[in-house]
């Protein structure tokens, strides 16, 4: 079994979309605060930390997209949408702030060799990680799905999707067509995942399983490719 782990690191002044809170960690517990309250040698330490439900890789829970009282929150959501088979297809030659059309997903498939299956995962390779880790322009310089590329993605039957980049709309966009669609057609999405060049154009098992939060709009995830499972 082979594992890729698709998740960014969580730290202290981590880039989150603009406007949610900060990421803050701190040492909690040390070894030495910690030793005489044992008769042994064991001591240990911990960190605490505060972040926002929707800040480092994670998926959006149906209450975050949908302002109807009886939408989902992260806990309610069932663990089978957060499993399965998956293909990572590269849009990465789609210039930043522009829309994502079918006509880029349908040559991205073609440059994959597979067909996205009804009830796959399918990840968005925009390649924004990868060129802008600790740079501010990870917030505003990608592409995302336009309103016909996000009909693509619910005619496909996809049982969820996923981006490297804060979200999968476009940054330059004021109407959010994707986050629209998945709110209409219960199809969620993970932000901010990482490494996805190192999975392009194959095909795995996605593992994306969220914190259960409660009452949450979203879950930090750790998120992973699983080869030969
Ligand atoms: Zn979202």
């Amino acid at each position: 079994m082979r594992i890729v782990d698709l998740s960014q690191d969580i730290y202290q002044g981590m880039l989150v979309y603009p406007g949610h809170s900060k990421t803050a960690m701190w040492d909690h517990a040390s070894h030495e605060e910690t030793a005489e309250r044992f008769e042994s040698d064991f001591s240990f330490q911990t960190k605490a930390f505060t972040m926002n439900d929707n800040g480092p890789t994670h998926v959006d829970a149906y209450s975050h997209l949908d302002p109807s009282a009886d939408a989902a929150t992260i806990d309610e959501m069932d663990l089978g949408l957060f499993v399965g088979p998956s293909l990572c297809i590269d849009v990465s030659d789609v210039p930043p702030r522009t829309d994502i059309t079918p006509e880029h997903l349908d040559a991205a498939v073609e440059r994959a060799q597979q067909e996205p299956a009804p009830g796959d995962i399918l990840l968005l390779y925009t390649g924004t990680w990868n060129k802008y880790v600790d740079d501010r322009r990870y917030l505003s310089d990608f592409p995302g799905l336009g309103h016909e590329a996000s009909e693509w993605i619910e005619s496909h039957r996809i049982k969820a999707f996923g981006v490297d980049s804060p979200t999968p709309d476009n940054p330059a966009s004021k109407t959010y067509p994707c986050h629209l669609m998945s709110r209409r057609s219960g199809i969620t999405h993970y932000e901010n995942l990482a490494h996805l060049d190192e999975v392009v154009n194959t095909r795995f098992v996605f593992v994306g399983l969220p914190l259960k939060l409660r009452g949450a709009h979203g879950g930090p995830t750790r998120a992973a490719a699983i080869y030969d499972l």
